[in-house]
């Protein structure tokens, strides 16, 4: 995927912050939304209990994922739908590219997605000779702009409006119908020139796929939420639809839904209800429905005690837009469809962490707690991060001073003693550490702590706790 290869975080990051117009888009855009999803959730005096409602209720459904899933095929395939298992991205891939060349189009439409980027099935597609086309306004700018998103819910937050307007008039036309050519970067010319593009396209595609915010096992029904009315054209006018959802994305009943449909739209755009919510339970009448069930790690991430609460996460990116590593950074820098402290935890644990990119990411974070202040299902971030840091790969001379440390700290007088030889060795003790490495760029931007003459116990001993 188009992610592969890239550098640790820390190179990513470093790049990032060095571009200003990137940090002045993602300040702006960052603050707004933080803005107004506090003062509406603010509103509600039963927000906590709220948010401890869709924490526990995704926690239930966790713990019983299969017989709710089973269930959910059952009531799928009983309104008409067909239902495939994916066990990772090829699979998913796979089937998805099989359905659309048996319905033998070569365009398809998409809803916003995470599950389909996470898979790359636009590239998979691409190389079966398929178009995707994104519908999305975010998307379609990322996508014209041969991009990447950086953002889960406004995946073009890296892009002004300058911007936009230069990618609109170079690229559209490519795509479909060109943008005006006295186009300006005003809002409303910019949305105008994307809805006529896009309608032409929902007009004349026989095949949409989507992914889903949510799936009733009770029902079969799936639920997806958008702003722009682009999700539902998708959902409504194609003959064929195919949805990839991962096997989190379930809930129990529709009461259940009444939780999220207020946690959601309050966490993501700051809404107090969410403009357009399509939900529908098998196939439409004159239309052929397939749900492509995705598991793609998830099982594995289930199976983990302290990392399993990141399958709670609803991708509402209301962490993104607190996180100060995030408004820095960007979301490039991680290196992945989920970026910000959601990505931090979900992608490591997703992909694992072989790679020098992903072994970097429990670690691209201050660990200051204010995306787990804001998660609408409490998912505890800094300690999954701090989880995931202990399994993460580390170089064999850190493994020895851990080890070392361990060993010294395990017992009190053995702590004691090296304090006593680190007094006496003080005058040695350098206030920068060698390099080049690891240790050397911890000291490059502050300085080693002085060592004390006396440690605290010997000095409590000697004053009797500070009485003499
Ligand atoms: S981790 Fe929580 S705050 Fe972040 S995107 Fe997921 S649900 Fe939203």
């Amino acid at each position: 995927m188009t992610f592969l290869g890239m550098p640790a975080f820390p190179a990513n990051a470093a790049a990032a912050v060095r571009d200003s117009q990137l940090r002045f888009n993602l300040r702006k855009a960052t603050h707004t939304i933080r803005e107004k999803r506090a003062s509406v959730v603010a509103e509600l005096p039963d927000w906590a209990r709220l948010r401890e409602a869709g924490k526990q209720i995704k926690d239930h459904t966790l713990r019983n994922l299969e017989g709710y899933l089973l269930q959910l095929e059952e009531a799928v395939t009983a309104a008409g739908g067909h239902v495939h298992w994916a066990a990772d991205a090829r699979e998913a891939n796979r089937i998805v590219t099989g359905l659309v060349r048996a319905t033998g189009e070569s365009d398809v439409v998409k809803v916003k997605s995470m599950a389909t980027q996470e898979i790359g099935l636009n590239e998979a597609l691409a190389e079966a000779g398929i178009t995707a086309y994104e519908t999305d306004l975010a998307e379609l700018i990322v996508q014209l702009g041969d991009d990447w998103p950086s953002h889960i819910l406004v995946p073009a937050i890296h892009r002004s409006r300058a911007e936009i307007r230069e990618i609109f008039l170079e690229k559209m036309a490519d795509w479909g119908r060109p943008a005006p050519e006295e186009l300006t970067d005003d809002p409303r010319a910019l949305a105008e020139a994307a809805r006529r593009h896009l309608r032409e396209r929902f007009l004349s595609t026989k095949v949409a796929i989507s992914g889903a915010n949510f799936m009733i096992a009770e029902t079969g029904t799936l639920v997806v939420l958008e702003s722009e009315g682009n999700g539902r054209m998708c959902l409504t006018l194609p003959k064929t639809l195919i949805s990839v959802v991962g096997i989190e994305k379930l809930l129990p009943t529709w009461r259940d839904l009444e939780v999220f449909l207020q946690l959601l739209p309050r966490s993501s755009t700051g809404e107090r209800m969410n403009p357009y919510t399509s939900t529908w339970t098998g196939a439409a009448e004159g239309q052929e429905f397939h749900l492509v069930l995705l598991d793609n790690g998830r099982t594995r991430v289930l199976a983990d005690e302290v990392g399993r609460q990141a399958l709670r996460c609803i991708r509402c990116s209301a962490c993104l837009n607190v996180c100060p590593v995030y408004e820095r950074a960007g979301g490039h820098a991680y290196g992945s469809v989920y970026p910000g402290p959601i990505g931090a935890i979900l992608t490591p644990q997703l992909r694992g962490m072989s790679s020098p990119l992903d072994a970097s990411l429990p670690y691209a974070s201050t660990l200051c707690g204010a995306c787990y202040d804001v998660c609408p299902v409490a998912i505890d971030i800094p300690e999954v991060l701090v989880h995931l840091r202990g399994r993460a790969p580390h170089p064999r001379a850190e493994r020895l001073g851990m080890r070392a440390a361990g060993w010294v700290f395990d017992r009190p007088e053995r702590l004691a003693r090296a304090e006593r030889l680190a007094g006496r060795l003080r005058r040695f003790a350098p206030r920068r550490m060698p390099g080049p490495g690891p240790l050397s760029a911890w000291t490059e931007t502050r300085d080693l702590p002085e060592i004390p003459a006396e440690s605290f116990r010997d000095w409590w001993t000697r004053t009797d706790g500070g009485t003499r």
